[in-house]
């Protein structure tokens, strides 16, 4: 199951925080549970990014890097908002960590998936990815004040800065996509779901 490939990151010693440590530990793996794509695509990092967070958070896990030329362009974007939503976080980066860096691009590039955001990022609940936008884009969680669904509070603000006024309304409480914006994003957590491909995930990786 994808959710071992997890246990067996978290059960090594990166020197990273456990938190932290946690949302790669799930974004990797919740890739690598996805046939056919690579982890730098996946995570929409580029291949010395991805050799630094595995050397920080992972050291136990070198086998995820094989393969990797480290002169590739896994973080080339894959839609014209991607970059924009990259900026748009570390503009509100709370503490200049790379590891905001790194998640900048990885919540971007998991952003496209189909799911909730949460879900595609491998986490355990919606909490988890309120609890990392608190510790690490503390200014767009203040701005969220009113917990607006993530993927569509950022297309808004996207939206609003680009002058686009994609709301139906001037006032929520009245809007017909009310139930749309701020409805629950409940759901079954992917990492668990998921099995891993067996073949994909050789042990010699973690
Ligand atoms: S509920 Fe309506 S007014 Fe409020 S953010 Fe959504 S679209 Fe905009």
């Amino acid at each position: 199951m994808a959710k071992e490939t997890y246990s067996r990151l978290m059960s090594g010693r990166g020197s990273g925080d456990p938190f932290d440590r946690h949302l790669f530990a799930c974004a990797i793996a919740m890739v690598l549970s996805s046939p056919g794509e690579s982890l730098t695509t996946g995570l929409g990092l580029s291949e010395e990014s991805l050799a630094a967070l595995v050397g920080r958070h992972f050291p136990q896990a070198p086998g995820l890097l094989s393969g990797l030329s480290l002169s590739g362009h896994g973080d080339e974007a894959l839609t014209i908002e991607e970059p924009d939503l990259r900026a748009l976080l570390l503009e509100h980066r709370t503490r200049g960590l790379i590891e905001e860096e790194w998640l900048a691009h990885i919540v971007a590039r998991r952003s496209l998936g189909a799911n909730h955001l949460w879900q595609d990022l491998g986490l355990t609940s919606r909490a988890d990815l309120s609890g990392l936008m608190r510790r690490h884009f503390l200014g767009l969680a203040e701005l969220n004040s009113r917990d607006m669904k993530w993927k569509k509070f950022f297309y808004r603000e996207l939206c609003q800065r680009e002058g686009v006024m994609i709301c139906k309304s001037p006032n929520c409480e009245v809007c017909t996509d009310y139930a749309h914006c701020f409805g629950a994003e409940d759901g079954v957590a992917l990492l668990v779901a998921k099995p891993t491909l067996s073949d994909s995930v050789p042990a010699t990786i973690v």
